[in-house]
């Protein structure tokens, strides 16, 4: 089989660039190298549509921000993701920071933000509670929200699935040469493209090098978070940043669509792209800085930390998303860094467009449906809803998560979804099982249990996330038993 494209990474900029190229009659191939989907920045990052006030204007990062936000509500709604609409504030306290949100208010009317205002401390607390006595001044973004990352990517390439394309986890393009088509290899398997679309995150500058495309350099900069539990008093229910600096947005208090709050991230360069851990340091700073924005903190309700990395281009500030000059078919989709996750939408589109432009011819695929076939989770069924569904499925009847009621039916479902969840960290991404106040230390052996038996594997070859990342180490008792 010849794939018309192969599209390297499956978080939201592949995800998204394969379920557009599903509009038209290809044959899609997404080659992620984690055993998910949204392995990488796309499953820790803070989750905000960004409004698009913050981008230089000019920049492609302002314009697919601005578009990709404009097409995000609808786009969540076919795809049954959880979005909200819950409007931002910058907020400011003192006549510098009044500078800044007036410079930025600027930005957003002429990168075209719609419904921004800058509003007094006063009225600022009237719409958020918890906001700070401190806080004199704010820009208040209506058109900002919050999105679920790794669910928006996971249903792209479900979409994209269900509409023709095919997912090879567990690939980890190491080779690519150019032999007439593409050949794309990882260790044992290879496969032919046409085209090829590099969307491999923090990994895009050596997908490119080993490619013989450009050379660029992606730097990776992190970002420590901590989450709260639901029940946490004095949740935000709007995203509140302070005003930017060179490093980025700064440290944020915000909702999720889950119902927690977070505070983070920090922003530190890297030399190791691989080091994602949380530091004393990185935390106790975003603790002080998100000390400034409200009025309390609940850190009796801390449930995690984590951090995530930023695929920063080491050129100009801005996305780095063109057709290689050196190398005719192969689109690069480089420093997809904030806001990547708005501007998801729009940056498909965009690499439809380059792939049109070097060449490859597409018809309308008349079959496409945009919107996703996904159950309502059981957690949300009324009490005929939930007879109904276990008349159907008696698994409905066994409740394995039971901080946020998951059922033994929706794991199975997972499991054999179009984009198959292999891991309990997977189902913990589709279904919220092990992600409630316990942290899977209930749930997280029964999910182990039903993996192990659909997926037809010893429960020691089940892995937590990534590979090798064992939960169960039966050698030890094997050892036992040989004494
Ligand atoms: C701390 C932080 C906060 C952020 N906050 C926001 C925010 O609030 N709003 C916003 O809009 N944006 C935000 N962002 C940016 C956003 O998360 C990213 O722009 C977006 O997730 C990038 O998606 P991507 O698909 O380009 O990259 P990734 O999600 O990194 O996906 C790349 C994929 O490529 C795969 N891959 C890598 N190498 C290979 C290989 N050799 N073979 C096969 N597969 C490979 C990886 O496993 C990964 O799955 C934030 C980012 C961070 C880190």
């Amino acid at each position: 089989m010849i794939y018309d494209v192969a599209v390297i990474g499956a978080g939201v900029s592949g995800g998204s660039a394969a379920m557009e190229l599903s509009k038209y009659n290809l044959k899609v191939v997404i080659l992620e190298k984690a055993l998910d989907a949204a392995m990488g920045a796309t499953k820790a990052n803070s989750g905000i549509v960004h409004a698009g006030y913050d981008c230089e204007p000019g920049t492609l990062m302002a314009k697919l921000n601005v578009e990709g936000s404009a097409m995000m509500e609808k786009l969540c709604e076919n795809l049954k993701v959880p979005y909200e609409r819950c409007g931002s504030f910058v907020v400011g306290f003192d006549d510098d920071d009044k500078k800044k949100i007036e410079e930025l208010y600027q930005r957003g009317i002429e990168n075209g933000v719609e419904n921004m205002e800058i509003i007094d401390g006063e009225e600022a607390r009237k719409i958020e509670r918890h906001l700070s006595h401190d806080v004199k001044w704010a820009l208040y973004a209506k058109t900002a929200g919050i999105v679920s990352p790794y669910e928006l990517a996971i249903a792209m390439c479900d979409n994209a699935v269900e509409n023709g394309a095919e997912i090879m986890l567990d690939f980890e393009v190491t080779s690519i040469e150019k032999k007439g088509n593409f050949i794309i290899s990882s260790p044992g398997k290879s496969i032919e493209a046409r085209y090829v679309v590099n969307a491999a995150g923090i990994y895009a500058d050596k997908i490119s090098k080993i490619a013989g495309a450009e050379e660029f350099e992606i730097l990776p900069r992190r970002g420590e978070y901590i989450l709260f539990d639901k029940k946490a008093e004095s949740k935000v229910s709007t995203v509140i940043f302070q005003t930017p600096s060179k490093m980025g947005k700064g440290v944020l208090t915000a909702p999720t669509v889950h119902g927690n709050m977070f505070i983070g991230p920090d922003a530190q360069d890297m030399d190791d792209k691989e080091d994602k851990s949380t530091t004393i340091e990185g935390l106790n700073y975003i603790k002080e800085m998100a000390a400034r924005s409200v009025t309390k903190i609940d850190y009796s309700r801390i449930i995690t930390q984590f951090s995530g990395l930023r695929a920063v281009y080491s050129g100009k500030k801005d996305f780095y998303i063109k057709n290689s000059d050196m190398l005719p078919g192969f689109v690069n989709v480089a420093g997809i860094c904030s806001p990547g996750l708005s501007a998801s939408p729009a940056i498909g589109v965009m690499v439809r467009e380059l792939l049109q432009k070097a060449g490859l011819e597409m018809k309308e695929n008349k079959n496409y449906n945009p919107v996703r076939n996904v159950p309502k989770p059981f957690s949300e069924m009324n009490e005929e809803e939930i007879n109904e569904a276990y008349q159907n499925d008696s698994k409905y009847g066994r409740i394995i998560c039971r901080c946020e009621t998951v059922t033994e039916a929706e794991i199975v479902a997972a499991i054999h979804s179009n984009v198959p969840a292999l891991t309990v960290d997977s189902i913990k991404r589709r279904t919220r099982g092990t992600s409630g106040r316990c942290q899977g230390g209930f749930c997280g052996p029964r999910i182990l249990e039903i993996l192990s038996r659909e997926l037809n594997k010893e429960p020691n070859e089940i892995v937590k996330s990534d590979k090798n990342a064992y939960i169960v180490d039966s050698r030890l008792r094997e050892d036992k038993h040989n004494d």
